[in-house]
């Protein structure tokens, strides 16, 4: 079997075709995905983008198995700030908007700006992957993924990207920054999501 993910980054790519390759499975590009309209990511939820970004890339691409991802980080603290806007969090709130920081860099920024402005901030916070698997316009199979964690008052580590660098796995003392790339991928909200779509895929029959 052949999935198509609606993905251009080839890390995260990469990582779903090596977990799948161990099932059995194949994960490829969607071909020509560069070409394909972008559907606008504005649902109120994860899962319901990654539902309308399979809908909308499955029915350009007739009869394969396509799926999409969004993900994000919600802290408890802040109601699930920044959530769906997890991309574009620091823009949507004009922070530090004409700096030279990447958007990364801004947005960790951001994150920390909000916390420090409570007077008691709980840190807890985790991160979340919605899986949305379609064909033709149909929604065959859902799956979602979380890790839980704890932000941090500074950044600490230098791999991953996005808010990895202030969000820390407690039981390993380690940021997701920190954590080597393997490893990550068998605890992160990803790497859950899409072994759970793998268990289900295991007993479809699509
Ligand atoms: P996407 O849906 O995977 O593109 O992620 C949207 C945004 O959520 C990213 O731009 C990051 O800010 C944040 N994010 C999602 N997954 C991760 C992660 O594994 N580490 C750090 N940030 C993440």
């Amino acid at each position: 079997m052949t999935l198509y993910a609606a993905t251009s980054n080839p890390g995260k790519l990469a990582e779903f075709a090596t977990s799948a390759s161990s099932a059995g499975i194949e994960v490829r590009a969607l071909p020509s995905l560069a070409t394909m309209p972008e559907p606008r990511e504005d649902a109120a939820t994860f899962m319901g983008n990654a539902e309308l970004k399979a809908i909308a890339y499955s029915l350009l691409a007739p009869g394969l198995l396509v799926f999409a991802d969004d993900s994000g980080l919600e802290v408890d603290t802040l109601g699930g700030q920044p959530g769906v806007r997890s991309a574009r969090f620091a823009d949507d709130l004009y922070f530090e908007l004409n700096s030279s920081r990447t958007k990364d860099d801004r947005n960790n920024r951001c994150l920390l700006s909000l916390l420090n402005a409570l007077p008691n901030p709980t840190r807890a916070a985790r991160f979340v992957c919605a899986l949305a698997l379609a064909r033709d316009g149909q929604v065959l199979l859902r799956a979602e993924g979380t890790v839980e964690g704890q932000i941090l008052d500074t950044p600490r580590g230098a791999d991953g990207f996005g808010y990895d660098p202030l969000f820390l796995i407690p039981s390993l003392d380690l940021t997701l920054a920190e954590v080597p790339r393997e490893q990550k991928w068998q605890i992160s909200h990803r790497g859950n999501a899409f072994r759970s779509l793998l268990a289900q895929l295991h007993h479809a029959h699509l």
